[in-house]
């Protein structure tokens, strides 16, 4: 049937309608049939309710002096330091604790049905906060008056671009109505600020807040290596918490750099002051030692620590999704503390990893898109002016984005180094994507894609642990996709022993009982390759210990033992280091 631009037809009620288009007709007829259909069945139409993001109070600047930020979401190490970098740029602010279970329920009680696990413990944590301030006397409308929330937020593709309408939905059914949620965007840049905003979100909000996280990376790290070796016990947590104060006090004192006097008139003059403050910016943060300086300070006092390598643990790497592998509380079941109860060594993953992820999979997208503007506008490939400029623009922005993987990476190495050089460098994100990709495409986004797979691949055949133990969510999307692909891995790598572990508000006694078994077998592999390895140097663990006992800088943390291939325990690897020693002072006696 053909259809002139404006064409009477019957409708099956008997009437006419005007119709211009055939698919116009085929809507006409569908929506006809849909309600006499209804009409059968008795169903009655009502117009849906859909959550409509709330117009939000602002947060303004004059705001500032009587309002408290609060944040959370990652282990208490990173939130100190980033309390202390958000004083220094001069925001009231306040951690939130870590989620525990009752928060969880408030999430569950107050939020939409059917999310993942982490978004019911933040969501309830933040709750359960005002909450406790209600009870504690103030009024709804003062909580909401003098405290924002700030959080990350995505476009997803899983339910993390979901978290900002989770917490505007929960705040408002717990009646929190009109609480102000702050959002920074994961691929939004540097500069997210609005004028006059409560909250700046430019470059010395990210620095700070990118320098906070690196330390609570790299200290994490240090105090879980340290913990299950040292001589007397909770010693670690002592120390930690020092240090932990004494960079606060550091972050805290960071004043951001600025163009001042004379320069700075001279060079607004030009109008390049806002260029050169930038460079001025960035310099300082690659050449400054503010952070390098108490890094050092945190260095010695760790190091004072007695340890006892010789004690023979199981290594244990953890994976999983972003937030389940770095809380450390009901969130994760509290897997760390109890994996060290249960005696073995855990494997903390940095935040630094995921951030070279974004990076790095920010470059591929560019590489994939590439010349894919030019198809969109129909633009042939024989206009070389047009090429060349799009070639040139996808270059300029893979360059930037090299030149952050750059700098980012060397900031944090040069983070381990103050920190005595015992923290684990990040994971090359190109030998991650060639390992993980023949199993989980890497090109597929969403939550840890597929670095997941990846580093159980790379953790197990570098050897650098005896178990993997992955985290992952209930409810979390691309953990259960990535749950299929690790069959595939255990199937092609059949030495690994590795454990997935869904977490969510209860089953920890199962959940245990299941690493148990697993760990049980990490035990067991690192003490045959304790055996091995003495029986290899032909020295005792009693000779080594008396060895040590003679050479104290053999007990301090920060000694460098080395890792030789084949060997994964520290306590392996560490025989054959001092047996070498040994070696060499039974020659040199010999000589003398
Ligand atoms: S990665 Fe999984 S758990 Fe994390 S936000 Fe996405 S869906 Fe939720």
């Amino acid at each position: 049937m053909s259809l002139s631009p404006i064409h009477e037809v019957p409708t099956v009620g008997g009437g006419l309608i005007q119709i211009s288009s055939k698919e116009e007709l085929i809507r006409q007829r569908l929506e006809e049939e849909r309600r006499r259909l209804e009409k059968e069945a008795g169903i009655e139409r009502r117009p849906s309710q859909h959550f409509h993001k709330p117009i939000e109070n602002l947060f303004t600047k004059s705001q500032r002096d009587h309002t408290t930020i609060l944040f959370g979401g990652l282990t208490w190490k990173h939130e100190k330091l980033i309390h202390g970098a958000l004083e220094s740029l001069g925001y009231k602010c306040e951690a939130l604790p870590v989620p525990n279970k009752k928060a969880f329920q408030l999430g569950k009680e107050y939020g939409n049905n059917g999310q993942c696990n982490p978004t019911y413990f933040t969501v309830g944590n933040l709750v359960e906060f005002l909450q406790g301030l209600e009870e504690k006397g103030m009024s709804k409308p003062e909580i909401v008056d003098r405290y924002v929330f700030i959080t990350a937020g995505a476009c997803g593709p899983c339910r993390f671009g979901m978290y900002e309408a989770e917490y505007r939905l929960a705040l408002r059914n717990s009646g929190f109505d009109g609480f102000r949620v702050l959002l920074f965007q994961q691929g939004g840049g540097l500069n997210q600020s609005e004028a006059e905003a409560g909250l700046e979100m430019n470059l010395d909000f990210f620095l700070g807040i990118l320098n906070a996280m690196n330390m609570g990376d790299i200290i994490n790290d240090v105090a879980y290596q340290i913990r299950p070796y040292e001589v007397n016990p909770d010693e670690t947590d002592r120390v930690l918490e020092e240090c932990m104060n004494l960079l606060h006090e550091a972050m805290r004192e960071k004043q951001p750099w600025t163009l001042e006097g004379k320069l700075n008139s001279l060079l607004g003059k030009t109008g390049f002051a806002g260029t050169a403050e930038y460079l001025g910016k960035f310099l300082n943060q690659l050449y400054g030692n503010d952070y390098t300086a108490a890094l050092l300070e945190v260095r010695n006092r760790f190091n004072a620590i007695p340890v006892d390598r010789t004690r023979v643990k199981p290594l244990v790497k953890i994976t999983g999704e972003f937030w389940a592998q770095t809380t450390e509380g009901d969130g994760n079941f509290n897997m760390f503390k109890f994996l060290e109860r249960e005696g073995a060594q855990v494997l903390v993953e940095p935040v630094g990893t995921w951030i070279m992820y974004m990076i790095h999979q920010a470059k591929q997208q560019i590489k994939d898109e590439q010349g894919l503007d030019l198809i969109q506008q129909g633009i042939s490939k024989w206009n070389l002016a047009k090429v060349f400029g799009s070639q040139l623009n996808s270059q300029q922005n893979l360059a930037k984005l090299t030149a952050a993987e750059v700098i980012f990476k060397r900031e944090y190495h040069r983070m381990v180094a103050a920190l005595g050089d015992i923290a684990h460098h990040l994971t090359d994100q190109y030998e991650l994507q060639r390992l993980g990709h023949p199993f989980y495409n890497s090109r597929a986004g969403g939550g840890e894609g597929h670095l997941e797979v990846a580093k159980n691949i790379y953790y197990s055949n570098k050897d650098l642990c005896h178990m993997v133990l992955s985290l992952k969510p209930f409810g979390c999307m691309p953990s259960t996709q990535s749950d299929g692909a690790q069959s595939a891995v255990v199937s092609t790598y059949k030495d690994m022993i590795f454990i997935p572990i869904e977490t969510s508000g209860e089953g920890d006694v199962n959940a245990h009982s299941r690493v148990q078994m697993a760990l049980g077998e990490a035990k067991v592999r690192a003490k045959n390759e304790m055996k091995r390895v003495l029986e290899e140097i032909g020295v005792t663990v009693e000779e080594i210990k008396e060895f040590v006992a003679d050479h104290p800088e053999m007990q301090q943390p920060m000694y460098k033992y080395g890792h030789r291939k084949g060997v994964v325990g520290v306590a392996a690897n560490f025989a054959i280091h001092a047996a070498e020693r040994m070696k060499v002072e039974r020659h040199a006696m010999v000589a003398v």
